[in-house]
């Protein structure tokens, strides 16, 4: 089946179908099944300025290309553009902007993106807010003249507030203001940012798309040509790009983004059920769970709830209790892989923000964040049941 005659068939094509074959054709030289690990820096020219669309691989790789091609179609978007790490995507998506202008962010984001534009983008001259996104009005507040850009992270990391999308969207849109949105605690497959206004939706490929816990990579989906270009401009003059082998795990990795999510959120709402019943649980932060604030909200913005979950010990000992004997769910950073891993949001990844502002966002000493990974559901709770029975 040539591209062309696959793209056309875009339209008509389901989710799982895109997934498998969006951006990939059988290999034109050999009918590979699978599109090749083109490990190559750069390419033989024809003639003085003829050549077959690849230069030099910072620039354009035909894996890289696939896997583009393929994260485009998942998200809904124009163009995908992929990196070598998430960080390395948010970043580059900022480089859209120039000194003095102000950027309006989702209060309780990934802690290196906090860090990244506190850190360092500060000191380029970009100003940033952070505001409680699951209101509107909140963003509405926050505008100022200087504004050019809303980051929102939906749900948030860790405590997982829903963001007003809609709300936002209609905001931004008649602001004149680029909406982006960081889309990789949900993946395309339970939420489509673009669908509600989005201008540009970023990943860590890390975590669900690739969902093997064996790559580090990031994507910036555009749906703007002049966002297409001036993404596709900076990702080959800054450089962070995604190596031919990351992108080919994590083409390998969305094939089965569809069977994995359905697997991921039937077993997180079976561990958070399981959670918000347990004596020693004090809350559970889970938008499945109709007792969350944006419960509704998360029906109608989302096709799923995913696999991530907080919950509440009470303490750090009683933290420490549950985390130091888990012996199924691994105790380490990152999320979205097949594997349940647990971790300690206040010690690990939100340690670089400070600790006012996590007491603020209820980020306490006795949270404990799963992602729900896609072993047997019943092994899952039983580890956990042991373990909490510990404390
Ligand atoms: C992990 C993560 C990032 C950063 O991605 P890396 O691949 O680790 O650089 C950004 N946003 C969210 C929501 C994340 O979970």
């Amino acid at each position: 089946m040539s591209l062309s005659r696959l793209s056309d068939l875009d339209i008509i094509m389901g989710f799982s179908t895109q997934a498998i074959h969006a951006g990939q054709e059988p290999d034109a030289s050999t009918g590979a099944v699978t599109t090749p690990i083109y490990q190559t820096s750069t390419y033989v020219q024809e003639a003085l300025g003829r050549h077959k669309g690849f230069e030099y691989a910072r620039t354009q790789n035909p894996t890289r290309l696939a896997l583009e091609r393929n994260l485009a179609a998942l998200e809904g978007g124009q163009s995908a553009y992929c990196f070598a790490s998430g960080m390395s995507a948010i970043t580059t998506v900022l480089l859209l902007l120039k000194a003095g202008d102000h950027v309006i962010v989702s209060d309780n984001t990934y802690g290196g993106t906090y860090r990244v534009f506190e850190r360092v983008l500060r000191d380029f001259g970009l100003d940033f807010t952070y505001v409680d996104t699951s209101e509107a009005a909140g963003v509405e507040r926050a505008l100022r003249p200087q504004t050019r850009m809303v980051f929102v992270e939906t749900p948030t990391n860790p405590i997982m507030t829903i963001a007003d999308l809609e709300g936002i969207g209609r905001l931004t849109r008649e602001a004149g203001l680029r909406l982006v949105v960081d889309n990789t605690f949900m993946s395309p497959y339970f939420l489509r940012p673009i669908e509600f206004g989005a201008d540009l939706v970023v990943h860590s490929t890390t975590k669900y798309l690739n969902g093997h816990s064996d790559s580090v990579g990031g994507v910036v989906i555009t749906t703007r040509p002049e966002d297409a270009e001036r993404i596709a401009f900076l990702q080959n003059a800054v450089g962070a790009i995604l190596s031919p082998f990351d992108s080919w795990l994590v083409l390998r990795g969305t094939k089965t983004l569809a069977v994995r999510m359905r697997q991921h959120d039937a077993n997180g709402r079976a561990v958070a059920g399981f959670l918000a019943e347990h004596p020693k649980v004090r809350k559970v932060y889970y938008p499945g769970l109709p007792q969350h604030p944006q419960h509704e909200r998360a029906r109608r913005q989302m096709s799923g709830f995913g696999g991530m979950i907080a919950f509440e010990t009470g303490s750090l000992a009683a933290a420490r209790a549950v985390l130091d004997n888990v012996r199924l769910c691994a105790l380490a950073e990152s999320l979205g892989g097949v594997e349940t891993l647990i971790s300690h949001p206040a010690t690990m990844t939100h340690a670089s923000v400070p600790a006012e502002q996590r007491a603020r966002l209820g980020i306490t000493d006795g949270l404990v964040r799963i992602s729900v990974g896609i072993e047997d559901v019943e092994d899952i709770i039983a580890d956990l049941d042991l373990a909490l029975g510990k404390q």
